[in-house]
């Protein structure tokens, strides 16, 4: 059997070029996940944003910025963590020079866990961070209410441990900035919240 390194790569591999579903269409490529091959915690984001897509590397855009901000603040070390989205191409709609962020659809994700799978196959993570509706439905296999399931470790599909948090993107829409700060406060709590919740299976194992 191949180390686990090399099988994510193949992994990789195979995802950049499919077709499984139409968002290859209108997307540079595919961004696959990043990180260590045994990380302890796996996050998941949504899709791929317009600077994501172009850069191919998950989260360096505004939303990342996000991310990044609220990991420092909980103590994570980007490095050590596994960053990837459950769709793997960035859908959107041409506006004007502008691509506009498109919420994939339930068809889309379903497809796309195709890869999600395999990653969390490989990695094997002790807790999954979904961030937002459409990564935690993708990885609890059912519906999700996220101001009721935030910030506790629920059961994903297959019994895996998983805790589910906001987008950062949504943070980045509100308009007032009390309820930004108030937002980003709430995010850096769960992912303190998963840090502990990481360092305690960690612990029992
Ligand atoms: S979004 Fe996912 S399933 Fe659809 S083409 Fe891209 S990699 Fe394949």
């Amino acid at each position: 059997m191949a180390a686990p390194a090399t099988l994510l790569k193949a992994v990789a591999k195979e995802a950049a070029s499919c077709t499984l579903c139409p968002l290859y269409r209108n997307a540079t490529q595919t961004v696959f996940g990043e990180g260590p091959v045994k990380a302890a915690l796996m996050i998941v984001g949504e899709q791929p944003g317009d600077q994501e897509d172009l850069a191919g590397h998950p989260f360096v855009g505004p939303a990342g910025k996000i991310l990044d901000r609220a990991m420092a603040e909980a103590g994570l070390d980007r490095q050590k963590v596994y960053l990837t989205n459950a769709v793997k191409h960035f859908k959107n709609e041409p506006r004007g020079k502008k691509r506009l962020h498109k919420k994939p659809n339930r068809y889309e994700v379903e497809v796309c866990r195709v890869w999600l799978r395999q990653e969390i196959e490989v990695v094997r993570p002790q807790l999954l961070l979904a961030l937002g509706v459409t990564a935690a439905v993708a990885l609890a296999g059912r519906s999700v209410v996220l101001s009721k399931e935030r910030g506790k470790v629920i059961a994903f599909a297959d019994g895996q441990p998983g805790m589910v948090t906001v987008h950062p993107s949504s943070i980045l829409r509100m308009p007032e900035q009390e309820a930004r700060h108030a937002a980003f406060a709430a995010l850096v709590a769960d992912l303190k919240a998963a840090v502990k919740a990481v360092a305690k299976q960690a612990a029992a194992a």
